[in-house]
């Protein structure tokens, strides 16, 4: 068996749509894929119909942005019911920010002389917006090179683009991918660049509003630090995730299915009610 649970397609910011992603996780060997979108379950759909096609096991999932004392944390669902009344009604809550962000977006672009409406439009199609649209944006009218130079000169903290949106509490969060029937994971728990006791507060705090995994392999961690991450998810309990994160395939660092696997002594999050194999 090989695991893939977190990864993106066209219905939010990743470059494949969920057909062709299910055909590059079958040449990858992957038996059980979860494809987890920012804030939309609308392309699950359609993975599974295409992962029923290759003879791999979907797992529902979804992506979910949340603040915690000021942070702006990723909390993945797995084994939800998209069609979940509570899930749904907090998703649109997200849609609607990620909507009304975008406006201003657009609003402080223009404001530093950059006109992006009409490049977004062609960008975003069905999708829900989310900053590297507006990376992509950026590139097509010719004002930054790469992705990279966009979350550099803009998009971030201090820089063009920039507007900050207060995400709803883990509690929420948490209740949201509950009430669905789901397992919450907190996503690369390493981005956050926390030191580990805060990680560890964290991780506590987490738990106690229900959020019950945490990704411990993922692709752009080394050795060293998923052994940290390890032992933090068995200390505290925690299920442990394997995700790569897979937005696109010029991402070197972020391959679909390129995530080792867990380490021996870890309850793995495939075992969670939430997730029946
Ligand atoms: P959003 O949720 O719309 O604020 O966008 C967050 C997404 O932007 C993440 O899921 C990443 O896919 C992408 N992202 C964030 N920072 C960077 C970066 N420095 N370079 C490339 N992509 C980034
Ligand atoms: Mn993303
Ligand atoms: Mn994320
Ligand atoms: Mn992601």
């Amino acid at each position: 068996m090989k695991f893939d649970l977190h990864c993106h397609s066209t219905f939010s910011d990743g470059e494949l749509p969920p057909q062709a992603l299910l055909a590059l996780a079958k040449e990858r060997d992957i038996t059980h894929l979860a494809l987890t979108d920012h804030d939309t379950v609308d392309g699950l759909a359609i993975a599974q119909q295409a992962a029923a096609q290759h003879d791999i096991s979907l797992i529902p999932g979804v992506e979910l942005s949340a603040t915690w004392r000021g942070q702006l944390l990723h909390i993945v669902g797995l084994g939800i019911d998209p069609k979940n009344k509570v899930l749904a009604a907090g998703l649109k809550r997200n849609r609607n920010s990620r909507l009304d962000r975008a406006a201003k977006m657009l609003e402080d672009f223009r404001e530093h002389g950059i006109e992006l409406e009409k490049a977004i439009e062609r960008v975003l199609g069905d999708a829900i917006p989310t900053r590297p649209h507006f990376a992509q944006a950026l590139i097509n009218e010719g004002v930054v090179k790469d992705k990279r130079q966009a979350f550099k000169r803009y998009l971030v903290r201090g820089k063009p683009g920039y507007i900050a949106l207060q995400w709803p509490s883990i509690d929420e969060i948490a209740a949201w991918v509950n009430a669905a029937g789901g397992v919450a994971v907190l996503a690369h728990p390493l981005r956050y660049k926390l030191t580990r006791t805060k990680l560890i507060t964290l991780v506590k705090e987490m738990k106690a509003c229900g959020i019950d995994g945490m990704e411990v392999s993922t692709p752009v961690n080394d050795a060293q630090q998923i052994a940290m991450l390890a032992n933090i998810a068995s200390q505290q309990d925690l299920y442990a995730s394997v995700g790569s994160d897979f937005h696109s395939m010029d991402q070197q660092w972020a391959r679909l299915g390129s995530a080792t696997s867990l380490p021996d002594h870890l309850n793995p999050v495939w075992q969670s009610p939430a997730v029946k194999l």
